[in-house]
């Protein structure tokens, strides 16, 4: 492909990507609302704009004219993708899929209404009223989401009764964009939580990565690892939701599809049409190829002709503890780069704040080895590392 690739985002996601994607001869510029995100700094060009301006994002499309639009992040216009598609440019993996996932209500009302895939029971609500009934109809304990938000912003637990008005303004606050609604959902008291990375294509079967398991906080993600041993049963069952709700968002590319594992089976949770955070395990070369090189192959319709577990792996989170409004400073890599079987990834933000992810520690091993070792020797690693 000898044009050009916009990329939408620029964080550490897009930064490995664009790797992946100039390893294959390509020309990708990288856009963010901020200068110096991580992508911009491997990219051949790149643009600061507000992603959420349909005219700010009109003049960088009509300026690189690109044969590809990649989104990396939710916070985009995604509603001018479909005229992006209709100008012959090919959105990923469709425009239906990034404006659809956007927003939680169409993406749950595909998967639940139209499709049949099971999820925790919901409601929505958009005024205070609305919202004291629909957490009674849902019962407690349920989680309330804004149905535009990400990593975990305005999303609570209510527990009792007193907990709903403080849930309400929680939700609000974090809402992002003009839109203010929010979704309540049953709580799912799941076993463990995985994230199965799909990959879809235009020349080929849609192919399964080994299941990711994580955990979360402040609804974000800590430490993720791959394989996750699940049942047959429960594999089958994901892989099932993941292939109808990837069919009926169309394209190419990699998706993060998340599900809960319960006693009583397997629930869809959520998904997103590019490589997913969980997945940055796979930079411990636990497959074959990492999901950005599985993205990058997918979207330029290049072949894959498998996805292997090639060893077990552990990602662990770096995260900054304080406000730092210049270019941070990151000690502790000497002890830390010390371990065996194991690397750390600074993504090189420009500036930090409490809880913003500034790397991740990634361990590996034989893929029947301990886990719980693994695991814990990613938490040591990415403690060691500190921002100031
Ligand atoms: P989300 O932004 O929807 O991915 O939610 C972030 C995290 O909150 C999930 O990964 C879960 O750990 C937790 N969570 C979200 N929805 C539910 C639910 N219905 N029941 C239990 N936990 C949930």
């Amino acid at each position: 492909m000898a044009g050009k690739i916009v990329l939408l985002g620029s964080g550490e996601l897009g930064k490995e990507l664009v790797i992946a994607l100039q390893r294959l001869g390509q020309y990708v510029v990288a856009c963010d609302n901020y200068l110096g995100a991580p992508a911009m700094q491997v990219a051949d060009e790149f643009e600061v704009l507000n992603m959420l301006s349909a005219t700010e994002l009109d003049a960088v499309v009509a300026k690189h004219q690109p044969q590809l639009i990649v989104p990396e992040v939710e916070n985009i216009r995604t509603e001018r993708f479909y005229d992006y598609e209709k100008q012959g440019i090919t959105v990923v993996p469709s425009g239906k899929a990034a404006n659809y996932t956007m927003n939680r209500k169409l993406i749950r009302d595909l998967a639940a209404k139209e499709l049949g895939v099971k999820t925790a029971p919901y409601q929505y609500a958009t005024t205070a009223e609305e919202f004291e009934k629909a957490v009674h109809h849902i019962g407690m304990p349920c989680v309330v989401k804004p149905l535009m938000s990400s990593s975990g912003k305005g999303q609570s637990v209510i527990k009792k009764e007193e907990e709903i008005e403080a849930a309400w303004q929680y939700a609000l606050s974090g809402s992002r964009g003009d839109l203010q609604e929010v979704i309540v959902e049953g709580f799912v008291d799941f076993i463990s939580e995985i994230t199965l990375l799909t990959v879809t294509q235009h020349n080929g079967p849609t192919l399964f990565c080994p299941p990711i398991g994580h955990r979360q906080e402040r609804g974000d993600y800590q430490e993720s690892w791959q394989p996750s041993r699940q049942t047959e049963a429960e594999l089958a069952e994901a892989q099932n939701m993941a292939q109808k709700v990837t069919e009926a968002l169309g394209g190419a590319g990699i998706w993060g599809v998340e599900f809960f594992i319960a006693k009583d089976g397997v629930y869809f949770s959520e998904l997103s049409p590019r490589p997913h955070d969980t997945g940055m395990v796979t930079l411990a070369g636990t497959q074959n190829l990492n999901e950005f090189e599985l993205h990058a192959r997918a979207i330029l319709n290049l072949p894959i002709p498998e996805v292997t577990l090639d060893r077990q792996g552990v990602s662990a989170v770096i995260l900054a503890d304080q406000q730092i409004d210049k270019r941070p400073n990151y000690s502790g890599l000497e002890r830390a780069l010390n371990a065996s079987q194991s690397d750390i990834r600074i993504f090189g933000k420009p500036t930090a704040r409490p809880y913003r992810r500034m790397g991740v520690s990634l361990t590996y091993g034989n893929v029947d080895g301990d886990l719980i070792l693994l695991r814990k020797k990613a938490a040591k690693l990415a403690a060691q590392v500190k921002i100031s």
